[in-house]
Parts: structure tokens; sequence; C-alpha cells
């Protein structure tokens, strides 16, 4: 009955030679079986006549059919095979229809014919598929003759009960279910699709096994045949009881077994969506993007066009697996894509991906249809990727704003539309995080333009001030020119005071606006932390302590050692002179596991929560002076910005952005009264442990510098650790 369904089914589908010869196939094997229950039935010796023709024409047709699957290319040499197999048959009829049909050589004649036969054309159609110059063809016949010598090889058990080996009839379920992969096969052009329907009718097969089971337990074991209907109904109730779950059960394990790829797709897809939540700026997104495809191992390429400000093209802002046009060497396993696609170029993709929000390029081009032809030529400029799937990512405004390419070379249809729709929604996800890092990036840049006017505010301060005095100076050098008065060095020195003060303001000003980049190379704090106290203590009159307390054994961080010199001397140094010279200062490192903490300012470098929880480093300079007011520390890091006489207002704004340019932060925390603490986070550098050296001072680093520190009295006294 299932196979006259099948058959059917193929007829519906499609009336090409192929698809009747599949029907006609399909139909000889529900004959087949129907002349076998017929003879059950009835015992009738026509039966097994019937059963004997309706074996000797099975292969037949199966060459056939096999034949049919991977057409011969024009001009090859015609199969031999049919031909061959015609001859036999009309042997084997012969003898099937004479006396001789019942004798145990013609029996066994005939089983060898059937699977002789049916395995040449398996092999014929393995060979076909090989030479085959499509890939398509080749991973879809590989696939076809697996599951086909499955099913030759199970029936071939069920035969043996002929030769009195008894083993459960698995061979009719899997002939049918050969049946309905070989009709899929054949009416879907996707590989991917296949691998999809193989894994449902293994779940169905595996469910209709495990129910047959529970039948065979409660109708054999549970009950005699006078309970049997009783038996049936609660077999029946314990269906319905387990149908769901056992369903559930068995579909998540054969996916983790045979589609491991696909659950591995889903797992990591989720995995980014959940980091692309976090994520504000583009770089960072599109990095995630990219490691997240990387993880999901997936797929083999892929690549990130984002539209340009002004909408005139897209510009690469990622790639793996591939390389670039302005790469020298091309990859041995990958071509070139172009590191720019220009909107007028690419117009019929990109509207494409505005009515749709996925391309798969090499389904167009498989399907060849005329309205296509357009998008596949102007894809043609993805180079190595013209055959991608394309994922368009959309803005606010419902255009493309950027273009998410993914292949994996290593399949043909590597993505099923179930996986295709993950991705999409990969993309939809890359459009908010598009759309917030605008936002972002306007909200930074209004912090920017609010720090640069301040700035300009303070430096045209700055400037006037000393202008004035040296105008003074320059006025009355020119009085006393004319009078020939008294000496004017005086007034030389007031003019010189001023110009080297604003040589100072502009120079630092200039260190803010163009900030060195230094020579990062990892760091021991403790070490940098030490020398810099030392040097700045024996160079102090001050009466002020500095206590050290440093964490031993302390990752290193990158920063370059002179510019970590010049954010802490800057500290040691604003702390000093809050306390009016008076006070004790506090310069501490300890190590902080987890999340980037919040700058005060709020314009650090804060991405969320990071995936890797990066191990941070710290270094505090607290001190009990009289700490800072709310006024004061809304405007601490805008430059220029000093209450005192003085001040340049740099100190601050140079020393954050030398931290941040390392990945780290400055925070403050202060109370009126109560004291200041800066905190300086560096992101430790990788595998650059520093071991402890331990000796005895090291060992109490704190209590061994009070000491030193307290013995200071009028002389200060070089803090030691
Ligand atoms: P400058 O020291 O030239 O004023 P900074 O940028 O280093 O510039 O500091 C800016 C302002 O921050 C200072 O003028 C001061 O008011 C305040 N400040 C910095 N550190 C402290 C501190 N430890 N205690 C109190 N106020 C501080």
């Amino acid at each position: 009955m299932l196979a006259f369904a099948i058959a059917l089914s193929m007829l519906l589908r499609g009336r090409r030679p192929v698809h009747w010869l599949f029907a006609a196939f399909a139909a000889e094997i529900a004959l087949w079986y129907g002349s076998q229950s017929l003879f059950g039935l009835f015992q009738a010796p026509i039966w097994i006549r019937a059963t004997a023709v309706l074996t000797v024409l099975l292969p037949q047709f199966a060459v056939h059919l096999f034949q049919a699957i991977v057409p011969l290319e024009v001009g090859a040499e015609r199969a031999k095979l049919p031909r061959i197999a015609a001859w036999i048959g009309v042997f084997m009829l012969a003898l099937e229809l004479s006396p001789y049909h019942e004798a145990p050589l013609s029996l066994g004649a005939a089983y060898f014919y059937v699977f002789g036969l049916i395995s040449a054309a398996l092999i014929s159609l393995a060979r076909r598929g090989r030479r085959s110059k499509s890939r398509a063809i080749r991973d879809r016949v590989r696939f076809l003759v697996v599951v086909g010598a499955a099913a030759t090889t199970f029936t071939l058990a069920d035969f043996l009960s002929f030769l009195g080996v008894v083993l459960p009839p698995i061979g009719a379920v899997l002939a049918i279910v050969f049946l309905f992969v070989l009709a899929e096969s054949l009416t879907r052009p996707r590989l991917a699709d296949l691998y999809e329907m193989a894994g449902r009718s293994l779940v169905s097969t595996a469910l209709a096994f495990s129910f047959a089971g529970i039948f065979y337990v409660f109708v054999t074991y549970v009950g005699r045949f006078n309970t049997m209907y009783l038996n049936g109904v609660l077999a029946a109730i314990v269906f319905l009881v387990l149908f769901e779950p056992l369903q559930a059960e068995v579909e998540r394990r054969i996916h983790q077994f045979f589609f491991r790829e696909r659950f591995d797709l889903e797992t990591s897809v989720a995995e980014l969506r959940r980091l692309l939540s976090h994520v504000l700026e583009r770089q960072e997104m599109v990095d995630v993007l990219l490691s997240g495809l990387e993880r999901s191992r997936r797929v083999t390429s892929a690549a990130i066009y984002l539209r340009d400000q002004d909408g005139n093209g897209f510009d690469l802002a990622g790639s793996i697996g591939g390389v670039t046009t302005n790469d020298k060497e091309p990859s041995p396993l990958f071509g070139r894509i172009p590191t720019r696609l220009e909107s007028l170029a690419v117009r019929p993709m990109l509207d494409r991906l505005t009515q749709q929000s996925s391309v798969s390029l090499e389904e167009l081009s498989r399907e060849g249809k005329d309205s296509d032809a357009p998008v596949l030529t102007s894809a043609s400029a993805l180079g190595a990727m013209d055959s991608a799937v394309l994922l368009g990512v959309r803005g606010d405004d419902e255009e493309c704003v950027g273009i998410i390419c993914v292949a994996d070379d290593r399949v043909r249809d590597a993505f099923t539309p179930e996986e295709i729709k993950v991705l999409e929604n990969v993309a939809a996800q890359i459009g908010v995080a598009i759309a917030n890092s605008q936002i972002y990036s306007r909200m930074k840049e209004r912090d920017r333009l609010a720090a640069l006017g301040a700035m300009a505010a303070g430096l045209a301060h700055e400037v006037k001030n000393p202008l004035g005095a040296i105008k003074g100076a320059a006025q009355l050098l020119d009085e006393m020119s004319i009078h020939g008065g008294k000496d004017g060095q005086e007034w030389v020195g007031i003019i010189l005071e001023e110009v080297n003060r604003l040589d100072r303001v502009v120079g630092s000003f200039l260190d803010y606006a163009r900030p060195h980049a230094g020579n990062p190379i990892p760091l021991d704090l403790n070490g940098a932390v030490r020398r810099t106290v030392q040097i700045w203590s024996s160079q102090q009159l001050e009466d002020v302590n500095i206590s050290l307390d440093l964490t031993e054994g302390l990752s290193r961080a990158k920063i370059d050692p002179e510019q970590f010199r010049q954010v802490l001397l800057n500290l040691v140094q604003n702390a000093v002179q809050a306390m009016d010279g008076r006070g004790r200062v506090f310069v501490s490192t300890q190590r902080k596991r987890g999340a980037r903490p919040r700058s005060w300012s709020g314009s650090v470098n804060d991405k969320g929560p990071a995936s890797a929880e990066p191990e941070l480093v710290e270094v505090s300079v607290r001190d009990t002076g009289p700490g800072i007011s709310q006024k004061v520390l809304k405007n601490l890091f805008i430059p220029f910005f000093t209450t005192k006489d003085q001040g340049t207002g740099l100190g601050l704004a140079i020393s954050q952005s030398i931290v941040q340019n390392v990945g780290g932060t400055i925070e403050v925390q202060s109370q009126p009264g109560a004291g200041t603490t800066f905190t300086i986070s560096l992101p430790a550098a990788l595998d650059a442990l520093v071991t402890p050296i331990p000796t005895a001072v090291d060992a109490k680093p704190a209590h061994a510098d009070d000491e030193a520190s307290t013995k200071s009295g009028g002389e200060p006294q070089p803090a030691k650790a």
C-alpha cells in the first residue's frame, strides 16, 4: 500500500521519463509484496508464479531507473548494463515459468540474480555519479547509493528466512524508506533538504520501532488472546502518553548524532545573538559576528560589507576564510573577494535583498530563471563569494545597510531553509546592532564636541592671561627705552616666564589633541610603581607619606612604561597638591577579575560584560585630602578644567587618554572631606604573570613602607617596599 502511495505521489509531482520509471519501480515493489501476501492468504500456486515473475522484473526496473537518475553525457558510449540485464532477465523468466522453478538451485539463482543486478545497478550509478562534473550530483548520488545499499542489504537479510534463518522483517520497512528517500531525492533539488528529510524519516522509523516494541510486549507477553483488545487499548494509551516526549527525545538524539553540524549552528548562533545584544561598537560587532560564524564550524568563508555614509557603496568590514582583492597571494583554498562593492554595480542584488531577507546565489544559478539573471550578474562582483548565501542587513529605514555573505564550500546547498532562517535572524540583529552603534557614536561625538568646546574656552582663557601680561611688560619696556629709565631685566623676565607658560599650555594641549601611542610592553606594575614613587619622593620636600601596598604575583599589563609613570606621577602630584603638602597618600596594586568597571566619566571603553571576563590589574592612588565636590567631579576629565591657579587642567585628561589607549579605564571615588581614590584598571597582558620574588621586604610591602614613611620627619624618605 505504501509503495503504491509513493508511486502515485511521484506521478502527481512530475511526468518526466525518470518519474515514470520510478513509479513503475515502486509499483513493481508494491505488486511483489502484494502477491506474496495473497499467497499467504489463499495459498494458491498462481501467486507463487506471480511472485517469481515479479522477482525477475524487479531488478530490470531498478537498472533502468538508476541509469535514468544520472543521464549519460552527450557523446558517451551507450551503457551495456541494461542490455546484459535484459538477456539474463529473459533466461530467468524462462526458468521461473518452467516446471523447475521451485528447485533449490533455481531459488538460489533467482536470489543471486536479484541482488547481483541491483548491486550492479547501484555500482554503475555510483560510477556515473563520481564522473559527473557537478558536485551537487556527485553528493546526491553518493547519498542515494548509501541508502540503496543499506536497503538492499537488509532486504537480503529478509530473504534469509527462505534458508531457515529468521530475522526481524526490517527489510520491508527499509525498502519503503529507501523508496521514499529516492522519491524525495528525485523531486527535491537541494541535497540539504534530503539530509533534513532523511533525519525526519529516521525519527519516524525509530519511533515506529519503539511503538511496535511496546505493542509487542503488551499483546504477546502481558495478555493472552482473549484479552488482546484490552491490551491493544492499553498499548494505545501508553503510546499516547509517551508519544510527545519520546518523539522529542528521539529527534534530539538523532539530530545530535547525525546532524551534529546543524545542531552546532543552532547553539552557536544562539550564543552569537546573546553576545551581539551587548555590542555597541561597529568593529566589535563585526568581530563578534565573524568569530561566532567561525566557531559554528558551518561556514568555511564569510564576509560582511557595510554601507558607507553616503550610500554609494559597501565596504568590506571583515571576512573569514577569504582573501581580499588587496592581498597579494590568493589563498589556495579560497579565491579573492572585493574590498568594496559599488551600489550602482550591484543594484539588482541590493533590490532583491531589500525584497527578501536572504538570497541563495547557488540556488538562483541552479534554477536559471530569466528574472534572476541580473541578480546573478551583479553578484559576480562578489568574486569568490558569488555562490554564497547573502543575508541582507536592514537599517531603520528598511534599506539594505549591510550584506553578510556566508558559504560552506565543502558541500553544495550547505544550508537548509531552517538554517537560513536562523542566519536571517542574526542579520536582523546585526541591523539592530548597527543602529545602536550609530546612536552610540553620535553620543560619543556629542561628548567629544562638548569636551572640545570646554577645552577651547579653557585654551582661550589660558592664552589670554599670559598675553595680557606679555603685552603689559612689553609696553613698559617700550616706555623705558623712550625715557632711558630703569633696567628692563625684570620685565624681560616676566615676558619669558609668561611665554614659557604659554608654551607649556600649548604643549600639553597638543599632547592631549594628538596623543602619542607610546610603546606598550607587558609591564610589571609593582616595579614601575616602586621606581616612580622612589624618584618622586627623593625630589619632593613636602611632608607627605606615601605608603605602598602592592599585591605580589600580579599579571603584567601592556602599557608604555614612560606613559604609565606620567599617569601615576600626575595622580600622586594631584593628591599631594590637594592636601596642601600635608597628609598621607596610599598607592596600591591589586588584581580584579570580571567585567570592566565603568569610568566615572562614562566615556571609557565600556563594552558591556566581556565574553571571556578579562583579568584586570588595578593601581589605586588614595589620599586623605579634602575630597572633590560634585560640581568639580563632573568636569574632572575635561581638558583645561582646573581649580588651581597654576594648573593646566590637562593632567587627568591626558592620563585618561593614555589609559584608554591601552584598553583601560580610570575611575574616581570621592566624598568631600573623606579623601579621594583614583583607580587605574588595565587589562592584564596574557601569559605574563610576574613571578613573585620572595624577599623579606617584599613579603610585607605595606608595613615595610609604613615604617619607612613614619620615620620621615622634615626630610622626605624614599618610599621603600
Ligand atoms: P591640574 O592638576 O593641572 O589642575 P588635572 O587634570 O590633573 O589638572 O586635575 C584637574 C582638577 O581635578 C584639579 O584642578 C583638581 O581640582 C581636581 N583634582 C585632581 N585630583 C584631585 C585630588 N586627589 N583631590 C582633589 N581634587 C583633585
